[in-house]
């Protein structure tokens, strides 16, 4: 099919090449301001999304995944904000200072999202026809006899077989994998650049999370999609990312590419989730699980949040702010936030090292 056109955007088309950065996060910090506390969800999350490529999000529940999703979307509400100092440049245009009326020119046109539940997106009173066509009658601008040519199109875009027939079925008439692919085709009504893909396939069985997950990468790298995927999954993670952030309590603990994330994992949170996946520890008579909970980020990150779980933990782990430091191969990139690095210092420089970059707000971007 015919890629559709950029509707409701004045963005250089040429900006959209492989490799072009399309969204760049920078100190993301997104708070809830309840009577009983403050909770820093995201605090201080930095990152580049360049087009024709999937970042993964990855860790348990509570990190701050979603909030990191819907703050890029706009989609915070109170008592949650995103703080002041945050960034969140799309083609190098602030959308932090966005009027609403802003965001939802960005939402479903220039950034799309998939949600975990495809019924969050779906109306079951209204034929997916009738739903894609008035994502394209809102987005390009057709209508008529053009705009169903079009969702037939993106019916079989996202695999799904006898599109004609389909379209005129209501939601309910679908499977789960085949209503998240509707889904899908309804967020490629909006032609976006970038796609959030929150837990898209936590509620599908193997086979069809497989599916889905290789329609991902097929529209990658067809349209050159930029891709942010959120999942608590590292298997899911190990399929689909380019780069993988690891998150928890509200921070960015350990960034690589995939491959060396898998192969050399090195924040203590990292190799617990690696160890929790079934079939990595052959020959352990059990699964290993990292034991306790994510912590609320009720205070600020003066400490380690993972020292509570963590098994290398030391002394100085609860009184110093781990930054985020280069841990492998300056090359390709890979940083974790742990007072283990830099391997090459002894352990009272390393401190110090954390000690002066917290003190500079320093630290590298994922
Ligand atoms: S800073 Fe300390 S507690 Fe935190 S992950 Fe590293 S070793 Fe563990």
């Amino acid at each position: 099919m015919t890629a559709p056109t950029v509707a409701g955007s004045d963005v250089d088309e040429g900006e959209g090449e492989d490799g072009a950065v399309l969204l760049s996060v920078e100190n993301l910090r997104t708070t809830f301001y309840t009577d009983k506390e403050t909770i820093r969800a995201v605090d201080g999350v930095s990152f580049d999304l360049r087009a024709g490529e999937t970042i993964g999000i990855v860790g348990e529940s509570g990190s701050g995944k979603s909030v990191t999703a819907r703050s890029v979307m706009g989609l915070v509400e109170s008592p949650g904000r995103v703080e002041s100092e945050s960034s969140i440049e799309y083609r190098g245009r602030e959308l932090t200072t966005n009027t609403e009326k802003e965001w939802q020119q960005i939402r479903g046109g220039d950034i799309a999202m998939v949600f975990q539940d495809p019924m969050t997106s779906l109306n079951p009173v209204y034929t997916v026809g009738n739903q894609i066509k008035e994502a394209l009658r809102l987005h390009q601008n057709l209508k008529g006899q053009a705009a169903t040519e079009e969702a037939v199109e993106l019916l079989q875009a996202v695999g799904i077989p006898d599109a004609t027939r389909r379209l005129k079925e209501y939601p309910h008439q679908f499977s789960g994998g085949m209503r998240q692919r509707a889904v899908i085709a309804m967020a490629l009504a909006c032609d976006p650049s970038v796609l959030i893909c929150d837990e898209p396939t936590t509620a599908l069985d193997v086979t069809i999370q497989a599916q889905i997950l290789e329609l991902l990468e097929e529209l990658k790298e067809e349209r050159g999609l930029a891709i942010m995927f959120i999942t608590h999954d590292m298997g899911v993670i190990a399929e689909v990312a380019d780069r993988v952030n690891v998150m928890y309590a509200g921070e960015f603990v350990e960034s690589a590419p995939v491959e060396g994330l898998f192969e050399n994992p090195k924040h203590p949170y990292t190799q617990g989730l690696l160890r929790s996946i079934p079939g990595n520890n052959v020959g352990s008579e059990r699964l290993e699980t990292i034991e306790g909970e994510v912590p609320t980020p009720n205070e600020e990150a003066t400490y380690c949040r993972f020292a509570p779980r963590c098994p290398e933990e030391f002394a100085e782990c609860d009184h110093v702010h781990p930054e985020s430091v280069p841990v492998g191969d300056e090359d390709v990139h890979h940083t974790a936030k742990c007072l283990l690095y830099p391997e090459d210092l002894p352990k009272a420089g390393r401190i110090g090292k954390h000690e002066q970059r917290s003190g500079d707000e320093g630290g590298d971007r994922s």
